[in-house]
């Protein structure tokens, strides 16, 4: 972050005043005087204004982007390929995503730098549902719709409760909305491969009652206070 705005964030002073702060050799960055204005402070810096160590405390941000597939859910790779930080670039927060969505799905994510929010969104305890859209190899027969709802066995775990609605059927794929409550590793793709129906895309359209909308892929928008207040 610019240091005029971490200046600003601590409390210390406007932009504007933290700028002259600057020039006026009144900040200094790990010891020693800046004399740089556009100077991006990282993790670890210690700046003090006249002298007495100053903290930013950044504010709270709360994205919902439409990940499209062949981005990977981190905020980092060691192989190099594309992460959903790179569709959040111009963000001036440390954000980072809430829980993850494979290479292949697209869809909601929800991106904050608040920790406790994201700590609670992702308990298990609060049970947040998640609907995802799939399209699936083949028919989706009524006996394998009952299946998926009441648990199916996905490899020394048993699938709770689901909600499953078939949204058009083709005798060559299925286009189906599945909801679950819990998120183990490619949990609804292990779940129609167990009925025998593989799954040819994956999008997540809602978390909670919170829907992912016509957010085109790749774009992001805030949440708004009664997103953020439902998440809660
Ligand atoms: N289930 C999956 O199989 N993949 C996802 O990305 C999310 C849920």
């Amino acid at each position: 972050m610019r240091i005029n705005k971490y200046i600003a964030q601590a409390g210390v002073a406007s932009r504007r005043k933290a700028d002259e702060l600057i020039a006026n050799g009144n900040v200094k960055v790990n010891g020693l005087i800046l004399k740089e204005p556009g100077y991006d402070v990282v993790t670890g810096d210690v700046v003090e204004v006249n002298g007495r160590r100053i903290e930013a405390e950044e504010k709270k941000v709360y994205i919902l982007l439409n990940k499209p597939v062949g981005y990977i859910t981190s905020v980092s790779d060691d192989r190099d390929r594309l992460t959903v930080m790179d569709l959040v670039q111009d963000v001036d927060a440390r954000i980072f995503p809430v829980g993850r969505l494979d290479y292949n799905t697209s869809g909601m994510l929800i991106m904050t730098n608040d920790g406790d929010f994201a700590y609670t969104l992702s308990h298990p305890k609060h049970e947040m549902t998640k609907t995802y859209r799939a399209v699936v190899a083949g028919v989706l027969s009524n006996e394998k719709c009952a299946k998926l709802r009441e648990g199916v066995d996905i490899g020394g775990f048993v699938t709770s409760k689901a909600k499953v609605e078939i949204v058009k059927g083709h005798p060559r794929n299925t286009v189906v909305d599945i909801t679950i409550h819990e998120g183990k590793n490619r949990q609804v793709r292990k779940m129609f491969k167990a009925v025998g129906n593989n799954v040819q895309s994956l999008e997540r359209i809602a978390i909670g009652d919170v829907r992912l909308g016509r957010l085109a892929e790749g774009h992001y928008r805030k949440l708004t206070r009664e997103e953020i207040e439902y998440f809660k």
